[in-house]
């Protein structure tokens, strides 16, 4: 960000505070590089003056409805700006083209009614209050004008509101593209009524957010030549498997599995379902209620969401006696068998489950038995078959339910395309992203870097965006901009994906040697990024290693990385499903062709996540971005609380403050001839008489000794901390 220059005393400034990051003051005295200031709340505070900023005392003090508006464009600033609007309910707020949007944590009904969206329409950007219609509105009349495809990236941590704000965001292009008076089960009404069906299967209560995302997605529309829906895609990434059979308090599972427990009784009867408490995959955690959700209510949404989406009632029956079998599954135990390190089922209560397990999924009981606690193995001499222990036998156990459990959201969102259908004739699309943020917890594993993958391409993009668009400024306003330097993260990106060479790959290599252990793994990347800048060993590590994100350092564990990457089907489940009397279940599991069985079974889900990504982002070239970045204003997920660290944090993580870096690389000030000469026309008063607007501007930045800073067509384009020296020379007369 730009060094503040011309401090004098008695200027207001921002200073670091340690309680809520940024105060305002007024500078008493100048000794050296040091000022010392009075801060408002009456303390005396002496800090480097190359840590201070200018604080603009003439903005108004409900903010601005555009961050570029501020005089000076700086942290502090930004931030004080965002809080007094949230103070007043003010959620929207652009930087530029950029929205942010900050969670209110309270129903805004008002905000999203369709009058509103009857006033967005058509509207010009800027001119009403800030709001994501607006984002919505601009991407369907460029679409429609310029004849280009659109996106809108929708970003921010767990619980900022990004699926709320992609739903919204639907709803307002449905509404665009709709076919008024259409009966019956239409493209966008089946659209809008995937939601809830994927977030049955994929949402689930974590500590961050009642209804967190536990995958990512993007969302296709498509629309024909008039302007009307006429198809739509949903992709998927990286669902979180590991929550099927493992939860901790006060996290829940999945939201199906609950709806299926508090189903009417003929239907919770058929299933064998009961209370959520009887189930291990349930009552590992003490959370069985989400404040506010009905259960019982949410099955019957979900399951009128799937006719829509044109899930039939077979199918649909299918879906929830796979959901009843995993919670069945999950209360099969095993104790030692006679044979040494053999299992065998602990009692009763798991023979009965392992009954209704074999009858919900149709298969064979004793197979199943069999699949779950023992290993055929192949040998020269013919196959061996291996006893498992229990803690084996309850591993494969859970292998089992997650893969079941991921095959059946793959199905489903696969259904919800098939019936939707793709326009193959579209003439363009608007592309909404709904993807999780910059992820840093005290343990990092394989999904962190994963995640924060997909935010280092998500960075690229908005950077390389950002710098476009600010050269496109330039360029309009013919004024020079060669030097503007422009810095990437491409060497992050490498780090992790360049093939070979990269993290991912030399994971790939030590998953298919059978020798491999998270520690040579370790080994090998200490080895061969030494000296990388964005590499580093914490001291003491055995198996861990930091990479410097744009976003900060996140420190990874790879204990686990190599079982993580490794996406394979144990051929005994694989044979017990296909073999499966319900076309349901056997489908969902397709016999594999002989040479890929036999030959390896290794197949790496970081590379073939890496090759999603890479597909979206090709998606995403071809496509006009807009970006929205949602901010969580605190962590206790209640309404008027604004964390300023917090705050900070995310948007930092989020890409905003980089904006502003980018632009205040360049000309981080703006001002039309008009505005300037209102603001500092004082400083030369002989020059507003006689002199055309652009001459009397161009005089008074000449005048005042300005050196670099540029006269465009319209506007006067200043560099970083000329604003406040030309306001130091005001506050001077
Ligand atoms: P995750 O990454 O965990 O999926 P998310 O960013 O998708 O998080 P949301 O589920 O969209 O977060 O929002 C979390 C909660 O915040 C919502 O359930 C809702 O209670 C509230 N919320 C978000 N946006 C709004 C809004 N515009 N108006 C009212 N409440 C909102
Ligand atoms: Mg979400």
């Amino acid at each position: 960000m730009g060094t503040p220059v011309n401090i004098i005393v008695g200027s207001h400034v921002w200073v670091e505070d340690p309680e809520i990051a940024w105060i305002d003051g007024q500078v008493a005295e100048i000794k050296g590089s040091d000022a010392t200031i009075v801060t408002a709340n009456e303390k005396t505070i002496v800090a480097a003056i190359s840590s201070i900023y200018p604080k603009d005392t003439e903005a108004p003090p409900s903010g601005v409805d555009d961050m570029t508006k501020l005089a000076y464009l700086h942290e502090p600033g930004v931030l004080y700006n965002l809080a007094c609007r949230y103070g007043l309910n003010e959620i929207y707020t652009y930087t530029g083209n950029i929205l942010i949007a900050v969670n209110p944590f309270r129903r805004l009904p008002h905000l999203y009614d369709t009058s509103m969206m009857e006033q967005y329409k058509g509207a010009a950007f800027g001119e009403l209050s800030p709001h994501l219609f607006a984002v919505a509105d601009t991407c369907y009349r460029s679409m429609i004008n310029e004849d280009e495809s659109q996106s809108i990236l929708v970003s921010g941590e767990s619980g900022a509101g990004k699926t709320e704000t992609t739903k919204m965001l639907m709803r307002y292009l449905a509404f665009m593209g709709g076919r008024s008076g259409a009966e019956g089960r239409t493209v966008e009404q089946q659209v809008l009524e995937s939601n809830p069906v994927l977030e049955a299967f994929g949402n689930a209560k974590t500590v961050k957010n009642n209804n967190s995302s536990r995958f990512g997605k993007f969302v296709e529309i498509q629309f024909d030549r008039h302007g009307k829906i006429s198809g739509a895609a949903v992709r998927t990434y990286l669902l979180e498997r590991s929550r099927v059979c493992q939860v901790s308090d006060p996290e829940r599972n999945y939201h199906c599995f609950y709806m299926l427990c508090a189903a009417p009784p003929e239907d919770a009867k058929k299933y064998k379902l009961g209370d959520p408490r009887t189930f291990h995959y349930l009552n590992q955690t003490n959370c069985y209620e989400v404040a506010n959700v009905d259960d019982a209510r949410e099955y019957l949404e979900t399951r009128k969401a799937m006719d829509v989406v044109g899930i039939n009632q077979d199918e649909q029956d299918a879906i929830f006696r796979v959901v009843a079998a995993i919670l069945h599954l999950g209360n099969i135990d095993f104790i030692k068998g006679k044979d040494i390190d053999s299992s065998k089922l602990k009692d009763e209560k798991s023979a009965y489950h392992l009954q209704t397990v074999a009858e919900l999924l149709m298969c064979d009981k004793k197979a199943l038995e069999d699949s779950l606690c023992k290993r055929v193995i192949v040998t020269p001499d013919g196959n061996i078959t291996k006893p498992l222990d229990p803690a084996a036998a309850t591993t494969s156990r859970d292998a089992l339910a997650k893969t079941i459990y991921s095959r059946l959201f793959d199905w489903i969102v696969d259904k919800i395309n098939s019936s939707i259908g793709q326009d193959p004739d579209a003439k363009s699309i608007i592309g909404v992203l709904d993807i999780y943020g910059f992820e840093t917890f005290k343990i990092n594993s394989f999904e962190q870097l994963c995640i924060n993958l997909t935010n280092e391409k998500l960075q690229q993009h908005f950077n390389q965006h950002v710098f476009k668009m600010e050269q496109e400024e330039y360029t309009r306003e013919e004024i020079d901009w060669s030097y503007v330097e422009f810095v990437d993260n491409q060497d992050v990106l490498d780090l992790i994906e360049k093939k070979p060479g990269g993290i991912i790959a030399l994971l790939d290599e030590a998953c298919m040697f059978p020798k491999s252990t998270h520690e040579t793994f370790a080994q090998k990347m200490y080895q061969t990024y030494k000296g990388h800048k964005r590499f580093s060993k914490p001291k003491l590590a055995r198996t861990d290693f930091t990479i410097n994100h744009y976003a900060g350092d996140v420190t990874y564990q790879a204990d686990q990385f190599l079982d993580k990457n490794k996406d394979y089907v144990i051929a005994e489940h694989q044979d017990l499903l296909t073999a499966s009397r319900c076309p349901f279940v056997a489908n969902l599991f397709p016999s594999l062709p002989e040479e890929t069985s036999k030959q390896s079974k290794f197949s790496s889900i970081g590379t073939r996540f890496k090759q999603q990504l890479q597909s979206l982002m090709e998606t995403l070239s071809t496509t006009e971005p807009h970006y929205i970045r949602c901010i969580k204003p605190n962590a206790v997920l209640k309404p008027g609380i604004f964390e300023n660290f917090n705050v900070l944090n995310q948007l930092r993580c989020g890409g905003v403050l980089e904006a502003i870096r980018i632009s205040c690389a360049g000309y981080p000030t703006k001002r039309t001839f008009d505005e300037f000469l209102d603001r500092f026309g004082m400083l030369a008063p002989d020059v507003l008489d006689g002199y055309e607007e652009k001459s009397a501007c161009i005089a008074i930045c000449d005048k005042m000794g300005l050196k670099g800073y540029q006269i465009g067509k319209t506007k006067v384009f200043l560099r970083a901390g000329q604003m406040a020296e030309l306001d130091a020379r005001r506050a001077e007369i």
